[in-house]
Protein backbone atom coordinates (compact mmCIF):
# COMPACT_ATOMS: atom_id res chain seq x y z
CA UNK A 1 0.00 0.00 0.00
CA UNK A 2 1.31 3.50 -0.61
CA UNK A 3 1.45 5.81 2.09
CA UNK A 4 -1.06 8.41 2.16
CA UNK A 5 1.32 11.26 2.48
CA UNK A 6 0.59 14.58 0.00
CA UNK A 7 3.99 16.15 -1.27
CA UNK A 8 3.02 19.21 0.16
CA UNK A 9 2.67 17.92 3.18
CA UNK A 10 6.16 16.61 3.79
CA UNK A 11 8.16 19.05 5.21
CA UNK A 12 5.13 19.62 7.67
CA UNK A 13 5.09 15.94 8.61
CA UNK A 14 8.83 15.64 9.32
CA UNK A 15 7.78 18.11 12.45
CA UNK A 16 4.74 15.75 13.28
CA UNK A 17 6.00 12.52 13.06
CA UNK A 18 9.19 13.33 15.46
CA UNK A 19 6.14 14.80 17.59
CA UNK A 20 4.20 11.46 17.49
CA UNK A 21 5.93 9.20 19.57
CA UNK A 22 5.34 11.89 22.41
CA UNK A 23 2.98 11.43 24.93
CA UNK A 24 -0.74 11.64 23.38
CA UNK A 25 -2.09 15.66 23.11
CA UNK A 26 -4.92 17.24 20.99
CA UNK A 27 -3.71 18.82 17.43
CA UNK A 28 -5.85 20.95 15.34
CA UNK A 29 -5.24 20.69 11.89
CA UNK A 30 -6.43 24.15 9.89
CA UNK A 31 -6.34 25.06 6.40
CA UNK A 32 -8.24 25.08 3.28
CA UNK A 33 -10.97 22.37 2.26
CA UNK A 34 -9.90 19.88 -0.14
CA UNK A 35 -6.21 20.12 0.43
CA UNK A 36 -5.95 16.60 2.32
CA UNK A 37 -5.84 17.68 6.20
CA UNK A 38 -7.49 14.16 6.72
CA UNK A 39 -5.08 12.47 4.68
CA UNK A 40 -2.72 13.52 6.68
CA UNK A 41 -4.51 12.67 9.95
CA UNK A 42 -4.72 9.33 8.50
CA UNK A 43 -1.23 9.10 7.65
CA UNK A 44 -0.52 9.82 11.72
CA UNK A 45 -2.92 7.30 12.06
CA UNK A 46 -1.31 4.52 10.26
CA UNK A 47 2.25 5.83 12.06
CA UNK A 48 1.28 5.91 14.89
CA UNK A 49 -0.77 2.09 14.52
CA UNK A 50 2.17 0.76 12.56
CA UNK A 51 4.05 -2.52 13.76
CA UNK A 52 6.85 -1.65 12.11
CA UNK A 53 7.54 2.05 11.50
CA UNK A 54 10.81 3.05 9.31
CA UNK A 55 11.91 6.69 9.20
CA UNK A 56 9.33 8.62 10.15
CA UNK A 57 7.13 6.34 7.67
CA UNK A 58 4.27 3.81 7.89
CA UNK A 59 5.79 0.26 6.78
CA UNK A 60 2.44 0.34 5.09
CA UNK A 61 2.18 -3.11 4.57
CA UNK A 62 1.42 -4.36 8.10
CA UNK A 63 -1.99 -5.92 9.06
CA UNK A 64 -1.98 -2.86 11.32
CA UNK A 65 -1.47 -0.64 8.44
CA UNK A 66 -3.94 -1.63 6.32
CA UNK A 67 -6.45 -1.26 8.24
CA UNK A 68 -5.62 2.09 9.31
CA UNK A 69 -5.27 3.33 5.47
CA UNK A 70 -8.50 1.75 4.47
CA UNK A 71 -10.55 3.83 7.67
CA UNK A 72 -10.99 0.20 9.28
CA UNK A 73 -9.09 -0.09 12.32
CA UNK A 74 -11.35 -0.34 15.09
CA UNK A 75 -9.34 1.71 17.47
CA UNK A 76 -9.27 4.27 14.53
CA UNK A 77 -12.64 6.80 15.81
CA UNK A 78 -13.83 9.39 13.79
CA UNK A 79 -16.32 12.05 13.90
CA UNK A 80 -17.71 13.96 11.23
CA UNK A 81 -21.45 15.68 9.90
CA UNK A 82 -23.90 13.02 8.06
CA UNK A 83 -23.99 14.91 5.20
CA UNK A 84 -20.16 13.94 4.71
CA UNK A 85 -20.50 10.55 5.51
CA UNK A 86 -22.66 10.11 2.52
CA UNK A 87 -19.85 11.61 0.06
CA UNK A 88 -17.70 8.58 0.83
CA UNK A 89 -14.03 8.45 1.36
CA UNK A 90 -11.83 6.01 3.57
CA UNK A 91 -12.40 8.96 6.89
CA UNK A 92 -15.68 8.22 6.20
CA UNK A 93 -15.86 4.80 6.14
CA UNK A 94 -14.28 4.61 9.82
CA UNK A 95 -17.22 7.51 10.95
CA UNK A 96 -19.70 5.38 9.76
CA UNK A 97 -19.78 4.18 13.48
CA UNK A 98 -20.75 7.14 14.69
CA UNK A 99 -23.32 8.16 12.14
CA UNK A 100 -26.55 9.89 13.86
CA UNK A 101 -29.67 8.29 13.93
CA UNK A 102 -32.36 9.42 11.42
CA UNK A 103 -35.63 10.72 12.38
CA UNK A 104 -37.26 9.69 9.77
CA UNK A 105 -36.15 8.77 6.34
CA UNK A 106 -37.03 11.53 4.51
CA UNK A 107 -34.74 13.98 6.82
CA UNK A 108 -31.77 15.75 4.68
CA UNK A 109 -28.55 14.26 6.16
CA UNK A 110 -27.25 16.56 8.77
CA UNK A 111 -24.72 19.52 8.32
CA UNK A 112 -23.27 19.49 11.23
CA UNK A 113 -21.12 17.22 14.16
CA UNK A 114 -24.22 16.20 16.85
CA UNK A 115 -24.30 15.69 20.34
CA UNK A 116 -25.37 11.89 20.17
CA UNK A 117 -22.45 11.12 17.87
CA UNK A 118 -19.91 13.09 20.71
CA UNK A 119 -21.94 10.70 23.11
CA UNK A 120 -21.19 7.69 21.52
CA UNK A 121 -17.25 8.49 21.19
CA UNK A 122 -17.43 9.19 24.44
CA UNK A 123 -18.63 5.40 25.57
CA UNK A 124 -16.77 3.90 23.69
CA UNK A 125 -13.02 5.95 24.76
CA UNK A 126 -13.79 4.74 27.75
CA UNK A 127 -13.33 1.01 27.10
CA UNK A 128 -9.53 -0.21 26.09
CA UNK A 129 -8.07 0.28 22.73
CA UNK A 130 -8.81 -2.94 20.76
CA UNK A 131 -5.94 -3.39 18.39
CA UNK A 132 -3.61 -1.30 18.94
CA UNK A 133 -1.32 0.09 21.75
CA UNK A 134 -3.20 3.91 21.31
CA UNK A 135 -6.26 4.89 19.73
CA UNK A 136 -6.56 8.12 17.35
CA UNK A 137 -9.82 10.40 17.87
CA UNK A 138 -10.34 12.06 14.28
CA UNK A 139 -12.90 15.11 14.35
CA UNK A 140 -13.27 16.35 10.67
CA UNK A 141 -15.20 19.62 10.18
CA UNK A 142 -15.18 20.27 13.85
CA UNK A 143 -16.37 23.76 13.22
CA UNK A 144 -19.61 22.26 12.90
CA UNK A 145 -20.24 20.48 16.15
CA UNK A 146 -23.07 22.40 17.41
CA UNK A 147 -22.89 24.10 20.93
CA UNK A 148 -23.92 20.98 22.75
CA UNK A 149 -21.89 18.71 20.91
CA UNK A 150 -18.28 20.89 21.23
CA UNK A 151 -19.32 21.00 25.37
CA UNK A 152 -20.29 17.24 25.21
CA UNK A 153 -16.40 17.50 23.16
CA UNK A 154 -14.86 19.47 25.72
CA UNK A 155 -15.16 17.02 28.32
CA UNK A 156 -13.01 14.34 26.24
CA UNK A 157 -10.29 17.44 25.43
CA UNK A 158 -10.34 18.24 29.53
CA UNK A 159 -9.83 14.84 30.53
CA UNK A 160 -8.15 13.13 27.52
CA UNK A 161 -8.23 8.95 27.89
CA UNK A 162 -5.05 7.38 28.51
CA UNK A 163 -3.28 6.42 25.21
CA UNK A 164 -5.45 8.76 22.79
CA UNK A 165 -4.26 10.73 20.19
CA UNK A 166 -6.86 13.48 19.33
CA UNK A 167 -7.08 15.51 16.13
CA UNK A 168 -9.57 18.10 15.03
CA UNK A 169 -9.48 18.77 11.76
CA UNK A 170 -11.28 22.47 10.63
CA UNK A 171 -11.66 24.37 7.50
CA UNK A 172 -12.46 27.44 9.50
CA UNK A 173 -10.59 27.25 13.31
CA UNK A 174 -11.98 30.73 14.26
CA UNK A 175 -16.01 29.61 14.78
CA UNK A 176 -14.81 26.72 17.27
CA UNK A 177 -15.23 27.62 20.71
CA UNK A 178 -12.58 29.42 22.36
CA UNK A 179 -12.11 26.83 25.10
CA UNK A 180 -12.04 23.94 22.49
CA UNK A 181 -9.46 25.51 20.54
CA UNK A 182 -7.19 26.52 23.27
CA UNK A 183 -6.72 22.89 24.42
CA UNK A 184 -5.26 21.77 20.72
CA UNK A 185 -1.66 22.56 19.97
CA UNK A 186 -2.97 24.19 16.03
CA UNK A 187 -0.82 23.17 13.14
CA UNK A 188 -1.39 25.29 10.34
CA UNK A 189 -1.51 22.80 6.60
CA UNK A 190 -0.39 24.87 3.75
CA UNK A 191 -1.54 25.03 0.21
CA UNK A 192 0.35 23.15 -2.38
CA UNK A 193 2.23 25.52 -4.89
CA UNK A 194 0.68 25.49 -8.62
CA UNK A 195 3.18 23.02 -9.69
CA UNK A 196 2.98 20.32 -6.55
CA UNK A 197 -0.37 20.61 -6.97
CA UNK A 198 -0.25 19.85 -10.93
CA UNK A 199 2.09 17.19 -10.97
CA UNK A 200 0.04 15.19 -7.94
CA UNK A 201 -3.53 15.62 -10.45
CA UNK A 202 -1.38 14.38 -13.05
CA UNK A 203 -0.74 11.22 -11.23
CA UNK A 204 -4.26 11.16 -10.47
CA UNK A 205 -4.71 10.82 -14.33
CA UNK A 206 -5.81 14.34 -15.15
CA UNK A 207 -4.50 15.98 -18.29
CA UNK A 208 -1.68 18.63 -17.21
CA UNK A 209 -3.39 21.48 -19.04
CA UNK A 210 -6.77 20.42 -17.67
CA UNK A 211 -5.26 20.19 -14.46
CA UNK A 212 -3.66 23.25 -14.15
CA UNK A 213 -7.10 24.92 -15.00
CA UNK A 214 -8.69 23.00 -12.42
CA UNK A 215 -6.31 23.94 -9.74
CA UNK A 216 -6.12 27.68 -10.49
CA UNK A 217 -10.33 27.50 -10.49
CA UNK A 218 -10.52 25.67 -7.30
CA UNK A 219 -8.06 28.11 -5.22
CA UNK A 220 -5.14 25.43 -5.64
CA UNK A 221 -7.18 22.75 -3.99
CA UNK A 222 -6.19 19.69 -5.59
CA UNK A 223 -8.55 16.99 -3.91
CA UNK A 224 -11.45 19.21 -4.77
CA UNK A 225 -9.76 19.74 -8.59
CA UNK A 226 -10.22 15.72 -8.97
CA UNK A 227 -13.81 15.74 -7.36
CA UNK A 228 -14.62 18.52 -9.86
CA UNK A 229 -12.94 16.57 -13.09
CA UNK A 230 -14.31 13.30 -11.78
CA UNK A 231 -18.03 14.56 -11.60
CA UNK A 232 -18.05 16.18 -14.89
CA UNK A 233 -18.70 19.11 -12.85
CA UNK A 234 -16.67 21.12 -15.58
CA UNK A 235 -19.58 20.95 -17.61
CA UNK A 236 -22.06 22.04 -14.66
CA UNK A 237 -20.12 24.79 -14.19
CA UNK A 238 -20.67 26.19 -17.62
CA UNK A 239 -23.94 25.51 -17.96
CA UNK A 240 -24.57 27.38 -14.13
CA UNK A 241 -22.80 30.57 -15.29
CA UNK A 242 -24.81 30.44 -18.67
CA UNK A 243 -27.97 29.92 -16.75
CA UNK A 244 -26.78 33.24 -14.49
CA UNK A 245 -26.18 35.16 -17.74
CA UNK A 246 -29.70 34.90 -19.48
CA UNK A 247 -31.06 35.83 -15.61
CA UNK A 248 -28.83 38.65 -15.39
CA UNK A 249 -30.34 39.42 -19.31
CA UNK A 250 -33.83 38.94 -18.18
CA UNK A 251 -34.71 35.04 -20.33
CA UNK A 252 -35.42 33.36 -17.43
CA UNK A 253 -36.89 34.32 -13.96
CA UNK A 254 -34.29 32.85 -10.92
CA UNK A 255 -36.73 30.56 -9.57
CA UNK A 256 -36.54 29.26 -12.87
CA UNK A 257 -33.18 28.77 -12.82
CA UNK A 258 -33.15 27.30 -9.41
CA UNK A 259 -35.66 24.69 -10.04
CA UNK A 260 -33.32 23.68 -12.79
CA UNK A 261 -30.88 23.44 -10.53
CA UNK A 262 -32.39 20.96 -7.97
CA UNK A 263 -30.75 18.33 -8.65
CA UNK A 264 -27.16 19.60 -7.48
CA UNK A 265 -25.70 19.98 -4.19
CA UNK A 266 -26.92 23.87 -3.47
CA UNK A 267 -24.01 24.39 -1.09
CA UNK A 268 -21.72 23.78 -4.22
CA UNK A 269 -23.34 26.11 -6.32
CA UNK A 270 -23.38 28.95 -4.06
CA UNK A 271 -19.85 28.50 -3.49
CA UNK A 272 -19.33 28.60 -7.29
CA UNK A 273 -21.27 31.40 -7.20
CA UNK A 274 -19.46 33.03 -4.34
CA UNK A 275 -16.03 31.86 -6.39
CA UNK A 276 -16.96 33.38 -9.65
CA UNK A 277 -17.92 36.68 -8.38
CA UNK A 278 -14.48 37.20 -6.18
CA UNK A 279 -13.02 36.49 -9.40
CA UNK A 280 -14.80 39.09 -11.14
CA UNK A 281 -14.14 41.38 -8.21
CA UNK A 282 -10.33 40.70 -8.89
CA UNK A 283 -10.34 41.55 -12.47
CA UNK A 284 -13.07 44.36 -12.30
CA UNK A 285 -11.88 45.89 -9.85
CA UNK A 286 -8.89 45.24 -8.69
CA UNK A 287 -7.58 44.85 -11.98
CA UNK A 288 -5.71 41.73 -11.82
CA UNK A 289 -5.44 38.68 -14.06
CA UNK A 290 -3.67 36.55 -11.78
CA UNK A 291 -5.39 33.27 -10.59
CA UNK A 292 -8.70 34.43 -11.95
CA UNK A 293 -11.74 32.02 -12.53
CA UNK A 294 -10.05 30.38 -16.14
CA UNK A 295 -12.82 28.02 -16.34
CA UNK A 296 -15.27 31.52 -16.90
CA UNK A 297 -13.40 33.88 -19.28
CA UNK A 298 -14.29 36.85 -17.16
CA UNK A 299 -13.64 38.93 -20.31
CA UNK A 300 -16.41 37.17 -22.28
CA UNK A 301 -18.85 37.09 -19.56
CA UNK A 302 -18.23 41.20 -18.43
CA UNK A 303 -19.40 42.20 -21.90
CA UNK A 304 -22.62 41.21 -21.41
CA UNK A 305 -22.77 41.62 -17.77
CA UNK A 306 -24.86 44.83 -16.57
CA UNK A 307 -22.51 47.49 -15.87
CA UNK A 308 -23.86 48.75 -12.81
CA UNK A 309 -23.25 45.49 -11.22
CA UNK A 310 -19.86 45.72 -10.99
CA UNK A 311 -20.27 48.62 -8.68
CA UNK A 312 -22.68 45.86 -6.47
CA UNK A 313 -20.12 43.45 -6.46
CA UNK A 314 -18.96 43.41 -2.71
CA UNK A 315 -22.50 44.51 -1.70
CA UNK A 316 -23.45 41.03 -3.09
CA UNK A 317 -20.37 39.09 -2.67
CA UNK A 318 -20.90 40.02 1.91
CA UNK A 319 -24.53 39.02 1.11
CA UNK A 320 -23.97 35.41 -0.12
CA UNK A 321 -21.17 34.38 2.26
CA UNK A 322 -23.23 35.72 4.94
CA UNK A 323 -25.91 33.41 3.66
CA UNK A 324 -23.44 30.31 3.30
CA UNK A 325 -22.37 30.92 6.60
CA UNK A 326 -25.87 30.95 7.63
CA UNK A 327 -26.72 27.76 6.19
CA UNK A 328 -23.28 25.61 6.71
CA UNK A 329 -23.24 26.27 10.50
CA UNK A 330 -25.42 23.45 12.93
CA UNK A 331 -28.86 23.93 12.26
CA UNK A 332 -28.40 26.00 8.76
CA UNK A 333 -31.15 27.09 6.47
CA UNK A 334 -32.91 25.35 4.18
CA UNK A 335 -30.04 25.10 1.03
CA UNK A 336 -32.54 25.30 -2.19
CA UNK A 337 -34.38 27.94 -0.53
CA UNK A 338 -30.73 29.57 -0.26
CA UNK A 339 -29.90 29.10 -3.49
CA UNK A 340 -33.48 30.77 -4.54
CA UNK A 341 -32.47 33.66 -2.40
CA UNK A 342 -28.88 34.21 -3.85
CA UNK A 343 -30.45 33.84 -7.38
CA UNK A 344 -33.22 36.83 -6.57
CA UNK A 345 -30.21 38.82 -4.62
CA UNK A 346 -28.05 38.70 -8.22
CA UNK A 347 -30.97 39.32 -10.41
CA UNK A 348 -32.23 42.38 -8.42
CA UNK A 349 -28.91 43.97 -7.64
CA UNK A 350 -28.20 44.36 -11.28
CA UNK A 351 -30.53 47.13 -11.58
CA UNK A 352 -30.19 48.35 -8.17
ZN1 LIG B 1 2.83 -0.80 9.17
Amino acid sequence: MNSNLLPWHRSIWTELGLQADRKAHALLFSGPSGTGKRDLALHLGMYRFCEAPTDLSPCGVCHQCALAGSGSHPDLHVLMPESDLEEGGRLAQAGLRYRPEKSSETTKPKRGIVVDQVRRLTGALSTHPRMASVRMVVVALAETMNLNAANAFLKILEEPPPNTQLILVSTDASRLLPTLRSRCSPLELPLPSLSQGVEWLCQQGVEKQLGELLLRATGRQPLTALKWNNNNWIELREELFMLLLQMMEGKQTPLEVAKKLTKYDSSMLINWIVGYIESMIRTEVLNSQEEGDLMVPAESVRKRWPPRFTLNLFRVYDYLLSLLNKMEGPGGLDEQLVLEDSLLMLNKIKTA
